[in-house]
């Protein structure tokens, strides 16, 4: 089939979705993919990003020119304003201040979510990103002690990562009983172990009183006061980790979305109705962790749009998700890697298997396919 002749998919959003989105049909269709930044920046991995930056650049912040499975997709730096799908076309304010309308035949929306300081959807360049996370690293490196306030994934792994580096005290709040809501028991208590012999100073059944307006967006300073009755508490530096994410689909008409924005899909990652239309990754309502993007859904909407192309959409794959969150939380250790799975039990890689197997082998190679030297 001649260049010319394939389909086009606009991929919205290029972060751990959609940039294996646009790998994997790059050859098949011609892929344009809308980026607010020029690099993949994850979301994974928060606790070592704030204590080894070096090391977590290396998996988790990949300029897009050294991905050679990009080469053939057409990467469009800026972000999307309006989508018309009765005419299938988009609109991207583009970095620099022009805009300019795509037209799609398939369109995935994997535009993620807003989530702390450490995920937005700004429009920023290698530099911005830079400065921001050397800045946020500085001021935590040079607090004595430290608040985590929030007791799901990123709180516990911040809080856990920040103890073992050893520069300050370092205290969790979380308002149940046991940190990890969402994961399986054995887990909770795991995990709960786990803070306590790495050195954090776990305080359940606190609720903090969210300051007006603030979205946890950045390190706070001030005592910090609790709903539940404790006294506040002051530590140098307070990090908030509430959970409470916001989609990004101010681009999105609100009929395509669920009461809290996120975007509604069926069983085979499809908006209804829209039958060439995709949302997948942390902003499809996919299921009710919205876990889409850890449980391969990637592979479902690759493959699906594949099926279309063909013109086969009796072969569309289902999306199925775990009923407990897996994955890793702690991010690489002296230990190794542990990884939980969603039946409650867990492994572990060793480090000197997990640095070259996962991550320069399963990672660069085989998911990203293949990475450009620096
Ligand atoms: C294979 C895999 C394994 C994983 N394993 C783990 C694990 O072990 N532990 C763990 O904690 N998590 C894991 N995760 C999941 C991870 O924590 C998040 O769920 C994941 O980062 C969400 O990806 P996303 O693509 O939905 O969003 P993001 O990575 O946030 O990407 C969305 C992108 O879209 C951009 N964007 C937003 N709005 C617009 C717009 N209007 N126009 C253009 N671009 C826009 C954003 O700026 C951002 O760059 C894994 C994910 C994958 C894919």
């Amino acid at each position: 089939m001649s260049s010319s002749r394939k389909p086009t998919v606009v991929v919205a959003g290029l972060g751990d979705t959609g940039a294996l989105i646009a790998t994997r049909l790059a050859r098949k269709c011609n892929v344009v993919g809308i980026s607010t930044r020029p690099a993949l920046v994850s979301g994974q991995e928060l606790g070592t990003r704030l204590i080894d930056l070096p090391r977590w650049r290396r998996t988790y912040l990949i300029p897009y020119r050294r991905f050679r499975k990009l080469d053939a997709v057409d990467v469009v730096h800026g972000r999307i304003s309006s989508v018309d799908f009765e005419n299938s076309k988009i609109s991207v304010d583009v970095s620099g201040g022009s805009s300019r309308e795509i037209p799609y035949d398939y369109f995935v929306i994997a535009t993620g979510v807003s989530n702390g300081f450490w995920r937005h959807d700004r429009v920023e360049d290698l530099t911005t990103i830079d400065t921001e996370l050397s800045a946020i690293n500085a001021e935590l490196a040079n607090a004595s002690s430290i608040a985590v306030v929030g007791g799901g994934a990123t709180g516990v792994s911040v809080a856990d990562n920040l103890a073992r580096g050893g520069n300050a005290s370092v205290h969790l709040f979380h308002s149940g009983d046991e940190p990890l809501p969402g994961y399986h028991p054995s887990v909770r208590r795991w995990m709960a172990r786990q803070l306590a012999t790495d050195g954090v100073t776990v305080h359940p059944n606190h609720r903090a009183v969210v300051p007006e307006g603030f979205a946890g967006d950045h390190l706070t300073h001030d005592p910090v006061e609790w709903s539940t009755g404790q006294d506040p508490f002051t530590a140098d530096v307070t990090l908030w980790a509430l959970g409470g994410v916001t989609p990004h689909t101010k681009f999105l008409p609100a009929s395509v979305l669920d009461d809290e924005g996120f975007v509604l899909v069926d069983k085979n990652l499809r908006i209804p109705a829209l039958p060439n239309v995709f949302a997948v990754g942390d902003v499809a309502a996919s299921d009710p962790l919205r876990s889409s993007a850890r449980n391969w859904g990637f592979r479902i909407v690759v493959s699906n749009v594949k099926e279309l192309v063909r013109g086969r959409p009796s072969k569309l794959k289902t999306y199925k998700a775990s009923e407990y969150r897996w994955g890793s939380i702690l991010g690489l250790q002296e230990e190794g890697l542990t990884v939980v799975q969603p039946n409650g039990k867990r492994f572990r890689i060793p480090r000197k298997l997990a640095e070259p197997l996962l991550f320069s082998v399963f990672v660069q190679r085989v998911l990203y396919g293949g990475l450009r030297k620096k």
